[in-house]
């Protein structure tokens, strides 16, 4: 089969049946992704546990295109820590801008069947519309986590995180 075959396929198959288009309960975090030059729009859900994807969905409506990314982007995410879910991100961009080594491409598993849409300018705001919603959300985690830690000091001023007198 043809490259361009098989990859069309999967994207059709991500659409036709995207396995992870589900609500989810008790989810970590939510937050809507919108693309409104294509009318996408999508919400992506994740639940974060110990700083690990234990479970995600997302809901919507939108093109083949945002439909299917987001649902490979979820088989992909699954059981990943934060930082390996942004890595993945970033080699996504990177394949969608031409700059991503072949090992992050293969790396990117069925998400390489978009690769093709870096040729397609005005369906990139598709493809990458979960991608970006997840990093979105992963950095909010993040700054939020920072607060916290911040909030909480030893009086003596230690900057050990397990410190018992941190208040
Ligand atoms: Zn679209």
């Amino acid at each position: 089969m043809e490259i361009k075959q098989l990859y069309r396929e999967i994207v059709n198959e991500h659409n036709l049946h995207p396995a992870n288009k589900r609500d989810l309960e008790g989810a970590t975090i939510v937050l809507e992704g919108v693309n409104p030059s294509c009318g996408d729009d999508i919400y992506l859900q994740l639940k974060v546990e110990d700083g690990v994807i234990t479970d995600a969905a997302f809901n919507g409506s939108g093109c083949a295109i945002s439909q299917a990314s987001a649902d490979i982007m979820i088989d992909l995410v699954l059981d990943r820590t934060l930082e390996e879910a942004m890595e993945l991100a970033a080699s996504f961009m990177g394949m969608i801008k031409g700059t991503a080594s072949e090992e992050e491409i293969e790396e990117l598993d069925e998400a390489a069947a978009l690769q093709d849409i870096a040729h397609m300018p005005a369906r990139v705001k598709c493809a990458v519309l979960g991608w970006r919603t997840m990093k979105q959300m992963i950095e909010t985690l993040g700054s939020q986590a920072a607060s916290e830690n911040k909030a909480k000091l030893c009086p003596s001023g230690c900057r050990n995180t397990d410190c018992d007198r941190r208040v």
